[in-house]
């Protein structure tokens, strides 16, 4: 199925913090059927960075999920707490370029600080960091020893500079940095990158052409892309999927047991069925 000429590679991420939905698997099946049509590689990679979120169990039940439902990728399955010496390099790059910064506030001190920023982008959003927080540009940056590995470090957005990309489902989207997202999270003081320097290495590294996934992390998008050309690489394309909602027209969440896939399947429905039901994504 994989065409030896084709450059497409394309991946599936999910996190490992509760049973996969009707949301995930359109993602999924729309993941895998672009990289089919290019006759390109889908790689798996298990985002299970967030400690306090990610259960092991749930690893094993998302691969089991995956396959009942019919999608194939290559092995092994690549997971993000394995490559923390990649995510450690790159701040070590963010770093020596001047383009990050230490951030010892409290997480309730931005809170209460925060400009308010519109609030569409879900669990992987943060509100936008007050510039009065932010250091001078030319400020010394302490040394990335023990002790700076175990500190909050922000990107500097570069502020009123516009980006954009081209969405594969949606069309051109952009956004003005420092108005619609600000200086965010690259490291966390337990010594663990943020989503968005995980995801962004990983994108550039493992040589992803495009990223397919929920519409959700569109904002991330941006983020991802300044962080991509920060660390010297070319971003992939982008393909955000509608989010599928329930009846009431709620965006699933993990929380909707009766739509996870574990509880369709437990209920007598194939597989089948509910790719067939993946393919009109207007239900
Ligand atoms: N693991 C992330 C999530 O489930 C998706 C990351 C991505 O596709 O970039 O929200």
């Amino acid at each position: 199925m994989v065409n030896p000429a084709s450059s497409y590679c394309g991946r599936l991420a999910p996190s490992p913090t509760g049973h996969l939905h009707l949301g995930h698997a359109r993602t999924f099946w729309i993941a895998q059927q672009r990289a089919h049509a290019a006759g390109g590689r889908l790689l798996l990679r298990n985002d299970d960075l967030d400690s306090s979120r990610v259960r092991p169990e749930f690893v094993n039940t998302m691969i089991e999920d995956l396959r009942w439902l019919g999608l194939t990728w290559e092995e092994p399955m690549i997971s993000q707490s394995q490559r923390l010496d990649r995510y450690r390099a790159a701040l070590v790059h963010l770093h020596a370029a001047g383009r990050i910064f230490p951030c010892h506030h409290s997480r309730r001190t931005l809170a209460e600080a925060a400009v308010s920023a519109p609030h569409e982008g879900g669990e992987n959003d943060e509100p936008i960091y007050p510039p009065a927080f932010r250091p001078p540009a030319d400020a010394s940056l302490p040394p990335l020893d023990a002790n700076g590995l175990a500190t909050n470090w922000r990107f500097r957005v570069p502020d009123g500079a516009t980006l954009a990309f081209d969405d594969g489902y949606f069309g051109t989207q952009s956004a003005v940095a420092g108005r619609d997202f600000g200086d965010f999270l690259v490291w966390r003081k337990d010594g663990v990158p943020s989503y968005q320097l995980a995801c962004a290495v990983d994108d550039a590294e493992l040589g992803i052409t495009e990223v397919v996934r929920g519409a959700d992390l569109i904002k991330s998008t941006f983020r991802q892309i300044l962080l991509i050309r920060a660390l010297g690489h070319t971003e992939p394309a982008y393909y955000h999927c509608p989010l599928v909602c329930d009846d009431q027209g709620v965006r699933l969440a993990k929380r909707h047991d009766a739509l996870a896939l574990r509880s369709l399947r437990e209920a007598g429905v194939s597989p089948a069925e509910v790719t067939a039901r993946l393919e009109k994504p207007g239900e």
